[in-house]
């Protein structure tokens, strides 16, 4: 059972942040942080053993990423913000990669497509050639829950008379949860306005914090019922494994993270100086810099909902994927969770005070 206070939380009012909530512990039997399974789908043909997924940025996933995330157990969508016949370049990329090992570890293909009618030309190139090697295809736009979004969902199901899966969103709340899930999406992004370069919140006062949006759809699905096989991918706003293992305890069944693998090898970009400091560029894909690069600048009427900035360089995105996988796997052993069904129901979160956050963090080390 989810914990009281959540419902509470939301009946109240008050929709939780990540910051707001703890997991209690419970009476363990578990003796090793081996033995939890931390297994997820998100689509039916695509199982997780860590269930993160890198965010189709143009500073986040790109060949190498997807490749590195994929074949270490979690996934990668490549982004699209290039021409098809890049992204197509970057496909095969995967592909050869692939070839190189043996083994059931083997990178899924997950390309991002946009909509509109250049989006399907992009999606029609890419099916052409790839039609065998897609697992899935995601919708990535950032207002989700919009008639446009179940167009090109039917769109696309169409075309391939359903064989290959839609990962669409991104959606903040149940309702359009269940209006994509209806539309034939198979794994929904759960998320307005919480990234770490999100300027949404801010520039149009739309927004709810992640956490609550999937405690939202969670519920929705649950109430549904038809929908039980449709994931719910956290999106936005991930730091620590802790924001990880409380997404996943509150009912998703992956997260998508940018910052957190931005500034590592496998993330595309120069590394560049700054202050003395080798740092990579991580951007919002609604920022300022990446109209002025991509679409000849800001148009007439609208305003950026991004921003841009530098990541010290951290070393292998495998690293990141693994750190997280620890904590996780150390949650669910102080919740007695055999596997990700059991973090689910064990978990009883709990409200903080302001001191009581602050007294989460590794105080320690203040001077
Ligand atoms: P992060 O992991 O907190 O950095 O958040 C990454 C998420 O922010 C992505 O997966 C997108 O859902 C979202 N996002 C990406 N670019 C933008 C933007 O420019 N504005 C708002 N949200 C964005």
């Amino acid at each position: 059972m989810m914990g009281d206070p959540i419902q509470a939380f939301l009946e109240g009012g008050d929709p939780p942040s990540f910051d707001d909530v703890m997991i209690v512990p419970t009476y363990s039997e578990i003796r090793s942080r081996k033995e939890p399974d931390t297994k997820s789908f998100v689509t039916n043909n695509i199982e997780l053993e860590v269930p993160i997924i890198s965010s189709p940025m143009d500073t986040v996933t790109g060949a190498k990423m997807a490749f590195t995330m994929g074949s270490n157990g979690g996934l990668g969508i490549l982004h699209r913000f290039m021409p098809k016949e890049e992204q197509a370049l970057a496909v095969e990329d995967i592909l050869r990669s692939n070839a190189e090992i043996t083994g059931p570890k083997l990178a899924k293909i997950v390309p991002a497509i946009g909509i509109g009618r250049s989006e399907k030309q992009r999606f029609n190139y890419l099916y052409e050639r790839f039609k065998d090697s897609l697992s899935a295809v995601a919708i990535d736009i950032a207002n989700g829950d919009s008639s446009y979004m179940i167009e090109m969902i039917k769109w696309v199901d169409q075309k391939t008379s359903g064989n290959i899966p839609i990962i669409a969103g991104n959606v903040a709340t149940g309702e359009g949860f269940i209006r994509l899930a209806e539309a034939g999406a198979s794994a929904i992004r759960v998320g307005i306005g919480g990234g770490s370069i999100c300027k949404t919140r801010i520039m149009t006062g739309i927004g709810i914090p992640t956490l609550a949006s999937v405690i939202d759809c969670y519920s929705a699905r649950e109430s549904d019922g038809d929908y039980d096989d449709v994931s719910i991918i956290a999106d936005g706003g991930i730091r620590y494994p802790a924001d990880f293992v409380k997404s996943l305890a509150a009912g998703a069944d992956a997260v998508i993270a940018g910052r957190i693998f931005a500034g590592t090898i496998e993330s595309p970009g120069e590394v560049i100086s700054l202050d003395g400091r080798r740092v990579k560029v991580y951007r919002g894909m609604a920022s300022k810099e990446v109209q002025d690069d991509k679409r000849g600048g800001l148009k007439p009427g609208t305003c950026a909902e991004g921003v841009s900035t530098h990541i010290p360089l951290k070393g292998k995105a495998y690293y990141i994927l693994d750190e997280f996988c620890g904590g996780l796997r150390s949650a669910m052993t102080y919740t007695n969770s055999y596997n990700l069904s059991d973090l689910r129901n064990n978990s009883r979160f709990i409200k903080l005070t302001s001191s009581a956050l602050d007294e989460s963090h590794a105080f320690g080390t203040r001077k």
